[in-house]
């Protein structure tokens, strides 16, 4: 097997969270990685003493706009970027693999439905989307940090968790007003969009609203956490939902990915070594009876339970499910902004 095989892509990530250290790697104890990052101080070493009289203007205001962006600025721009969407981003869709995680983020509702026992990522709030008002300010400020820079983007996250719950006339007014702000008619010929959504989002949205979501100058994927399709698993999760909603979600997710051409919805499964036989084996019967015309939309992403031991053990159970899946299984890497 492999790495497109597993993750979709042709390189592994190394994000710090805990729960992905699937392949056991601690980068910071790599020669070569610590090679690179000595290497970066040392350009800018290089640069700020470099005589920058001899050289051609355009390459002085290269070097230039580099030594502005140092360690220091770009912490502090950070913190910017959290205080504008009023906090950091725990957690980003899987499916933003697909731009290496670049992305614009807007939030438009904060907290969520569940409040699962497992995850690692939530928020304590109670769930509320956020007034057009906050929005507004959000993409005006974001218009400003980015600045030139919004010519590399190509992509907008509504977040957080399940901005899929937010009001119905707030995601397409968010996602439009962003498209046309942030100036994505400009630069991109094929924009994308991402968020969250939750089993009871996705189950009492409306045809309407897909409708709505689907004529947006963006091609749409919506990330769902479904978990597992046994009842006791659910239970040990600390997922308040029951064996036959999530099955229901199942089966919209396959029905939205068939009818609507501009949107594709994925779904996550936790995966981890305390969990039952019932769990894959249910989930396997889920996965390889999966109607077929289905098949060319909708990635399952396999999530390892961040208190799994041994999680390289676990790449022979993802092998399992991705043999009998009519679907395309990947493995769920964690990523922040
Ligand atoms: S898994 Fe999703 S719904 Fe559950 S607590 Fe985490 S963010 Fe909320």
């Amino acid at each position: 097997m492999n790495l497109i095989s597993w993750l979709g892509e042709y390189y592994l990530p190394c994000f710090p969270y805990q729960s992905n250290t699937v392949w056991k790697i601690d980068y910071f104890s790599n020669p070569a990685v610590m090679n690179a990052l000595g290497a970066w101080s040392q350009l800018y070493a290089d640069l700020y003493m470099a005589p920058k009289n001899r050289f051609h203007s355009k390459a002085r205001e290269l070097i230039g706009s580099i030594l502005d962006n140092n360690d220091k600025v770009l912490h502090e721009r950070a913190q910017k970027l959290n205080f504008i969407t009023g906090g950091r981003i725990s957690v980003l869709p899987p499916d933003t693999r697909h731009v290496d995680y670049e992305i614009i983020p807007l939030n438009i509702a904060d907290g969520c439905l569940f409040h699962c026992k497992f995850c690692c990522v939530k928020s304590e709030q109670q769930f509320q989307t956020r007034p057009e008002t906050d929005i507004i300010e959000q993409i005006r400020h974001l218009k400003a940090f980015y600045g030139r820079n919004l010519e590399n983007y190509h992509s907008l996250f509504l977040g957080n968790h399940d901005a899929l719950a937010a009001d119905d006339e707030i995601i397409a007014f968010a996602a439009t007003k962003a498209y046309e702000d942030l100036d994505f008619e400009l630069y991109s010929e094929n924009p994308l969009l991402f968020l969250f959504g939750s089993v009871d989002s996705l189950i009492k949205t409306k045809d309407q609203l897909f409708e709505e979501i689907n004529h947006l100058p963006f091609y749409t994927y919506i990330n769902i956490g479904l978990e597992s399709v046994d009842p006791q698993t659910l239970k040990l999760l600390g997922k308040p939902l029951s064996k036959s909603r999530v099955e229901e979600a199942f089966k919209k997710m396959l029905n939205i990915n068939t009818n609507y051409e501009n949107i594709e919805i994925t779904a996550n499964f936790v995966i981890g070594e305390g969990l039952s036989p019932e769990h894959y084996q249910s989930l396997k019967d889920l996965l390889g009876e999966a109607p077929a015309e289905s098949c060319g939309k909708g990635v399952i992403y396999l999530s390892p339970l961040i208190d799994s031991p041994k999680k390289w053990e676990l790449l022979p159970l993802v092998e399992e499910v991705k043999n009998v899946s009519r679907m395309p299984v990947y493995i769920y890497l964690i990523q922040r902004l």
